[in-house]
Formats: C-alpha cells, sequence, structure tokens
C-alpha cells in the first residue's frame, strides 16, 4: 500500500493522481482518491485496477478543493473487494472525515474485540475503519488531536496513516518507524507520501520524514508536532530499502539506490564468485548487481531483459501457463550469457519458485555457470506488517540449511549478504526491522506465536 496526502494546493487531487502514480509499484490492486471542495463538501471515488484503470481527468475534475489523499492498494491481509479500497470515508455529526492508511496492525484481534465489547460492528476488514471507530470512541469534545493520539496508543505494528478533515490533514507513523513516512513543500502548502520519489513529479521539495510514533497537523497554521509515544525507535524495514521502495526514494535520509549498490558491495566481500559476468534480476536488483559488479571488477551486463508491459497475468490455470508468464516477463539475452559464468544477483529469495525459473532462462541461453548472490539474509521468518511474505512454511529457507536451498533452486552455488551489512548499508543507522530473516520481531506478536512456531 502506498498513501499520499495534498494540502493547501489548487486542484488537490490532480496532485495526488500523479503522487500515486509514481507510487505505483506498492500496489496495483485497487486506487481511491478523497478531497473536500471549497464548502467543506467530501468527494471521494475509487476502483480495482491499476491508477490509470480507475481515473481519468474528468472523473479528476470532479474532486474538486485544495485538499486532497489517496491510495494505491496491494492485496495484503486485509480482503479484497471495493469496501476495503482507500480512502474510507466516515460521517459524523462533529465532521466528515476520511482514512487511508500502509501496512499493519499486529494487535488487530485485540483492537476489534474492544471496539466489539463496545458495540461496534464492522463494514470492511480494514485498520483505517478501526482507527476510525477508535477516534470515534475516543473523543472527548476536546480537540480531534487527542483522540487520535488515544487511538494510536491503542494500536501496534507497523504502519502510517493520512487522516483528513476537510480543513486539516494528519500524518501519522508507527512508534517503531517500520513504514516510512515523508513531508514535502509545495508552494504555500504541503505533500505527504510514502515515498520520497513521488515528490518531483508534483513539483514538491523534502522537508523532512515524519518521525517514528509523530504526528503531524497541517492546517492553516502550518504543521505542527505531537508525540505519541516517548520511546520512538528507527526500525525501518529492511525491505524497503532492499525491494520495495524506488531506487530514486530517501528513506530516513539514505537513498534507496545508494543502499543496494553499498549491499551489492558488501555482498561481494563476503561471497565473492569466480565467474565471468554479473547480470543483476530486474528491476530492484539491478543497483546491487551494479555494486557487486563495481568491487569484484567483473563486467555488469544486461543478461536478463524485463518487458515493460506485462502487467499482472491474470489467468494462471496450467503449470504450463504459469512457466509462460514468467516467460513473459523476463528473457535471458543468449548473446550475453551464452558459455559464460554468470554471477546473477537478486535482491531476497521467498518462497524460490522465481529463482528456480530464472536459473533455467539463464542455462536454456547458454550459461555455463549460476552463482546466485541474495543482496539481503535468508528469508527464514513470516511479516506481520503488511508484507506479503508467505506463511513460514513456503520460504525456501525457513526449513532448509543454505546447501538445501542451494539444490532447490539449482544454482552452481549460493550466497546471502550478512544481517550486519545489511543494516551496515545504510550509513549512519544502527538497527532496521530484519524479522522477516532473524525472526526477531520488533514488537510483540500477540497471536502470530504459533505461526512462527511452526
Ligand atoms: S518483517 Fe521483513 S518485510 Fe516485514 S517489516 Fe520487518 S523487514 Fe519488513
Amino acid at each position: 500500500m502506498s498513501i499520499f496526502g495534498v494540502y493547501g494546493a489548487p486542484h488537490a487531487a490532480n496532485l495526488v493522481y500523479y503522487g500515486l502514480h509514481t507510487l505505483q509499484h506498492r500496489g496495483q490492486e485497487a486506487a481511491g482518491i478523497a478531497a473536500f471542495d471549497e464548502n467543506g463538501k467530501g468527494l471521494r471515488h475509487r476502483g480495482l485496477g491499476l491508477l490509470g484503470e480507475v481515473f481519468n481527468q474528468s472523473i479528476l475534475d470532479t474532486l474538486k478543493g485544495s485538499i486532497a489523499m489517496g491510495g494505491v492498494k496491494y492485496a495484503n491481509a486485509s480482503k479484497g473487494g471495493l469496501d476495503n479500497v482507500p480512502p474510507l470515508f466516515f460521517h459524523h455529526h462533529s465532521g466528515d472525515f476520511a482514512i487511508a492508511n500502509d501496512g499493519n496492525l499486529i494487535n488487530r484481534a485485540e483492537v476489534v474485540s474492544y471496539l466489539e465489547s463496545r458495540g461496534n460492528i464492522f463494514m470492511t476488514d480494514t485498520d483505517s475503519e478501526l482507527m476510525a471507530d477508535l477516534i470515534k470512541k475516543e473523543e472527548t469534545g476536546e480537540d480531534r488531536i487527542f483522540s487520535i493520539v488515544s487511538a494510536l496508543q491503542k494500536m501496534e505494528g507497523g504502519f502510517t496513516f493520512l487522516i483528513m478533515t476537510k480543513n486539516r490533514l494528519y500524518a501519522c507513523r508507527d512508534r517503531n518507524g517500520i513504514k516510512p513516512l515523508a513531508l514535502g513543500k509545495l508552494g504555500d502548502g504541503y505533500v505527504v507520501s510514502s515515498e520520497t520519489c513521488a515528490f518531483d513529479l508534483v513539483g514538491a521539495t523534502f522537508l523532512r520524514d515524519v518521525e517514528p510514533g509523530e504526528i503531524v497537523t497541517i492546517d492553516h497554521h502550518g504543521i505542527r508536532s505531537m508525540m505519541y509515544d516517548e520511546h520512538p525507535r528507527h526500525l525501518m524495514c529492511g525491505m524497503e530499502y532492499i525491494y520495495f521502495a524506488r531506487p530514486d526514494s530517501d528513506i530516513d535520509g539514505c537513498n534507496v539506490h545508494a543502499y543496494r549498490k553499498e549491499s551489492g558491495r558488501r555482498l561481494c566481500r563476503e561471497c565473492p564468485a569466480d565467474a565471468d559476468i554479473v547480470v543483476g534480476v530486474p528491476d530492484s536488483s539491478l543497483s546491487a548487481a551494479m555494486g557487486y559488479a563495481e568491487e569484484s571488477g567483473l563486467p555488469y551486463e544486461m543478461g536478463l531483459v524485463k518487458s515493460k508491459y506485462v502487467g499482472r497475468t491474470f489467468i494462471e490455470p496450467s503449470q504450463s501457463m504459469r512457466e509462460r508468464g514468467v516467460k513473459m516477463k523476463l528473457s535471458a539475452v543468449h548473446s550475453i550469457v551464452d558459455g559464460k559464468r554468470v554471477v546473477l544477483v537478486d535482491d531476497s529469495i521467498v518462497r524460490g519458485t522465481t529463482s528456480l525459473k530464472i536459473i533455467n532462462l539463464l542455462r536454456e541461453a547458454g550459461a555455463k555457470e549460476v552463482h546466485v548472490r541474495i543482496a539481503s539474509p535468508m528469508m527464514t521468518h513470516p511479516c506481520f506488517y503488511g508484507v506479503d511474505t508467505s506463511t513460514k512454511e513456503e520460504l525456501l529457507c525457513s526449513h532448509r540449511t543454505l546447501e538445501e536451498a542451494r539444490v532447490k533452486i539449482g544454482a552452481d552455488s549460493l550466497g546471502y549478504l550478512s544481517p550486519e551489512s545489511t543494516v551496515a548499508s545504510c550509513p549512519g543507522r544502527e538497527a532496521l526491522c530484519l524479522a522477516c530473516f532473524t525472526g526477531k520481531y520488533p514488537t510483540p506478536i500477540y497471536d502470530h506465536e504459533t505461526e512462527i512456531n511452526k
């Protein structure tokens, strides 16, 4: 998921559209935008599909006003269907409001039972609805910020929220800083985005990251900050740097491309390979492959090409069609890999099925040897913070040794980056969330204990 909000700029919904377009890599299942017009009337449009399938200019023209926000959704813990598509809109006598979020509550069951015991019933499976219900339950007639503080104090997990009223935007980040959220300046107004790469396209300049445990309020006074947790931690999701974020984004002050390149250099030092060329798996592994090539002195070659025009493969009824699905997305370049010993750099291995297929593609194109190098540690545990990394049993390395994993994917050799180097690739950083690699979760995991002890 990703979220993007605009305060104090004409045609704010258009800007949200462009912002979300830049963030489309974080969610392709559905998209939505909400706005308040100059009379304080709430407006919204959402639908299933890519942003360009859900919106056109005439729809955007109906979303008038200088305050707007939206999200693109990825099919994760909250199920599909239009009801769950962000932003959610709520009517209340104290004023209508909209909410969108990225990430997941890990204590969802606890929050649901707290609300149910107070008479709530739910329309969706979203954390945004829980946030709305908590805000309303905690409202005391004081400023709404206090009910948001109280709601956030009941939530545990990796998340960011945008909450929009007719004249105010609130941006909130979890106390462990697992999910990214950045603030930008746009003329006299402001933007908030899951990633900084969206700022350029809308003409905004980066101001700062929203801090872990912080609520930023944006209104006609400018921006104000309030901490809802006294002991915030900086445990950004390691997979943001490794895989999710765009290389042109800066997360918590570290550029994603620079991070990946450094992780590739370190990978080369930790797991050298006797080979002829270095090839990266497009697109998220290319920066790490460049770093590996630079450090090893081997040529970096484009041995794999990704088709730009393959979206989601909707119909996958048989194994042979699924195989074709990989070939539709990636091709090995025969003239480059034929007769070569290839170092294949990938960002991570989840189940191993894609690695097996890519190695086969390279061998079919004539590669003599394929030495797989992974720019992250062995993935052994599921994520409960909104990243779909599969169940523990499905993960290649949850019950396999390094050698067993190598045999399973059919590589000539296999090497992974150490957890220490995964953190150290980000200069000045002391820690990241690496729970899917180490099993050390940054929060209590509540009723997920049984899943990780299988
Ligand atoms: S468990 Fe893994 S994917 Fe999930 S937040 Fe932590 S590092 Fe990211």
